[in-house]
């Protein structure tokens, strides 16, 4: 999103380093072991060089960012965009080994990245770059290595030439190469879901808490990209009311209620939420502050900050997007009372589900949709007890005690393992 708060108060490396911090403090993790999680295990850094339609040659850069293989192949998604930096995938990429090993599957965690402008791009220039790219990085991934998925500006098709050039290379289809794919690719079905349906599982378990029906629920979605769409048609369909939704272009904000359908419908031609009849329009930022119970953004980073935190209503938030929140708005949130549902669990369905098409894959027999959403909200319920009781535990908000459980979680691994000499 162009439209947000551009003054960072940390880079999305320094929010995790901080809260790994105290985390690892509380925890008493041992010297070495602090040193090596705190940085990546490895970093790659590509310069792609692409024809463009146009003839001529360009250059991007790209990452990807290794963070952990301790418990598994390192996991996690790829983003284009012109603000992409190496700090942030190195971020994003250890939070990927803290998600996976909050909602314990058998993954470590790794972001990609490639500086370009998808939205100045024909489809072909997004197609060799992202074969290019593919090609740099090919040596480290892999289903027994590093699998990627999409993330912000990736989706399905992506991921579906990302399989194809990795297959090519190695002279034969390896659909366990990469998840998010197209689901006649060897996609799971409810993928594409599934990090909006986690967010609506970790509210429904947030509510309960608080003793609270869904009809009595106030929602504003900040965002509505994949998670944020997805998260608000669920939640609508199962009876929230969502009364504000935002994107880079605008907002619009109804007491009463959005006839969500109506807004998908309207996103389906306009691309935007911004101007959608059915409310009040409102700035982007503006709605973070609006009334409601529950604040879902599912944006990008850094979007509540020590600037507007004080100013949030909302009892509950679900952070849908990675890093929404800077460590000094967290301070604010928790001296307020605010229910914290943090990103490594919130949005944590989108790679449980990335695990599921993984299994699928390499076991070449596919799940029913209902399976699938099943076994997600059976491991998001009990990963989200998990959290909260390890935070009542050791009196220490969520997330804390959601960093805290995954780095005990890893540790542990590597102290079974051993170091490798
Ligand atoms: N990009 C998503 C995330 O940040 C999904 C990662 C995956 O499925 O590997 O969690």
């Amino acid at each position: 999103m162009g439209a947000v708060d551009t003054q960072k108060e940390l880079s999305v490396y320094e929010s995790m380093a901080a809260r790994f911090d105290i985390a690892a403090r509380k925890l008493g993790l041992d010297e070495g072991l602090y040193k090596y999680l705190r940085m990546p295990n490895r970093e790659i850094i590509v310069h792609i060089p692409v024809v463009m339609d146009s003839g001529r040659l360009d250059v991007f850069d790209g990452f990807r960012v290794q963070h952990s293989i301790a418990r598994g192949p390192s996991k996690g998604g790829i983003r284009f965009g012109p603000d992409v930096t190496l700090d942030e995938i190195r971020g994003l990429a250890a939070e990927m080994t803290w998600k996976c090993a909050v909602v314990n599957i058998p993954f470590g965690g790794a972001k990609g990245g490639v500086i370009c402008d998808p939205h100045q791009l024909s489809q072909g220039e997004l197609e060799r770059i992202t074969r290019r790219y593919t090609a740099e990085i090919l040596d480290y991934i892999g289903p027994e290595r590093d699998v990627p998925a999409p993330d912000m500006n990736t989706n399905e098709q992506t991921m579906a030439w990302i399989m194809d050039t990795y297959s090519m290379h190695v002279r034969h289809t390896v659909t366990a190469s990469v998840t998010g794919k197209p689901i006649d690719l060897g996609g799971s079905r409810g993928r594409r879901e599934a990090t909006g349906r986690g967010c609506m599982i970790a509210c429904d378990e947030a509510l309960k808490r608080f003793g609270r029906s869904r009809e009595s629920t106030r929602v504003i979605v900040h965002g509505f990209g994949n998670v944020g769409s997805q998260a608000a048609r669920l939640m609508h369909e199962t009876g929230y009311k969502i009364v504000g939704v935002a994107d880079i272009a605008g907002g619009v904000y109804n007491p009463r209620g959005l006839d969500v359908p109506a807004l998908v419908e309207y996103v389906a031609e306009t691309k935007t939420v911004s101007g959608f009849p059915g409310g009040e329009p409102i700035d982007c930022l503006a709605i973070l502050e609006q009334d409601c119970e529950v604040l879902v953004p599912a944006a990008t980073e850094s979007v509540i900050t020590s600037r507007n935190a004080e100013r949030i209503k909302a009892r509950i938030l679900v952070e849908g997007a990675n890093s929404p929140t800077t460590p000094p708005a967290d301070e604010i949130l928790f001296d307020h009372g605010v229910f914290v549902v943090p990103d490594i669990l919130a949005n944590a369905g989108g790679v449980t589900v990335s695990y599921f098409e993984w299994v699928q894959d390499r076991q070449g027999y596919f799940w029913t949709e209902a399976d699938v959403n099943e076994r997600l909200k059976h491991i998001l319920v009990s990963s989200f007890d998990d959290v909260v009781r390890y935070g009542e535990k050791h009196n220490v908000n969520n997330r804390i005690a959601a960093y805290m459980l995954a780095i005990d979680r890893v540790a542990f691994t590597m102290k079974l393992r051993g170091i490798y000499a």
